[in-house]
């Protein structure tokens, strides 16, 4: 059995204090595909280091919508850069996140657009975060992605989930999947179509059940695989198989 994480943020500071041992962990979990996910330059210098060692890694990079309000035309052309040069696997997190008091809704749509087009410009898949803001995120990849894009840690309602199938993407599940409130999550996990799943960590938060209060990281994500196997009633070694069909998928690649 083969696991993969398609969203943690193993170069956060937090987590690349004991980057050996949470490789190492990876190793010997059986976690054979992990998606850096980096929101700081700094992020992507460490993921892209970490990458000579560990062949398996891919990387992402994107600015998080929280993180778009004092971004300078700079850093835009510094990501493109990094699109030119075939050094990133896909563009993310990005999206729509209204959560919070001082959002500014038009700051986040014209840097999610904006990366939508990078994305497009240079094919490359997205990875995509959306909290409170469905409407206005959806109608946005529905009328700019032209890439795969993946659902990351979705927690919206059915309806949203199939929207999003629809349009040719990705559902992610993360440890929010194996929580007693986890409210639409299990009847998306068993509707959705199975060549449409993935499955993350989005460590060091969001650790599932049974190590909830522990800091997260790739190795658990094998929690939030059984529970998609138990609800989907699903043999896992077919499942694991077909996750990691749909993860290259994603990416484009063969292997
Ligand atoms: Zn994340």
């Amino acid at each position: 059995m083969r696991y993969v994480d398609s969203h943690c943020h193993i170069t956060f500071d937090r987590l690349y204090g004991r980057i050996d041992e949470i490789l190492d962990n990876c190793q010997h979990s059986n976690v054979s595909e992990l998606l850096i996910i980096c929101c700081q330059r700094e992020e992507f210098d460490r993921a892209k280091q970490l990458q000579l060692q560990y062949p398996f890694i891919r990387i992402a990079y994107g600015f998080y919508p929280c993180d778009t309000y004092d971004l300078q035309e700079q850093d835009y052309q510094d990501l493109e850069k990094l699109c030119q040069s075939g050094d990133l696997d896909a563009i993310g997190e990005i999206g729509l996140d209204y959560h919070y008091d001082d959002t500014d809704k038009e700051i986040q749509k014209a840097a999610l657009i904006r990366q939508i087009d990078l994305a497009n410009t240079y094919q490359l898949p997205i990875s995509i975060h959306m909290r409170d803001a469905t409407y206005d995120c959806m109608q946005i990849l529905k009328q700019y992605a032209k890439t795969p894009f993946i659902m990351h840690c979705f927690s919206g309602s059915v309806e949203t989930a199939w929207e999003a199938v629809r349009m040719g993407g990705y559902i992610s599940f993360a440890g929010p999947l194996t929580f007693k409130n986890a409210r639409s999550l299990p009847e998306v996990a068993k509707t959705i179509p199975a060549d449409r799943i993935l499955t993350e960590t989005d460590c060091p938060y969001l650790t599932p059940v049974p190590h909830r209060g522990k800091e997260n990281e790739p190795m658990y994500v094998s929690f939030t695989f059984q529970k998609l196997c138990e609800l989907r009633e699903a043999d896992p070694e077919m499942l694991s198989e077909q996750i990691i069909q749909n993860y290259h998928r994603f990416l484009n690649v063969s292997k």
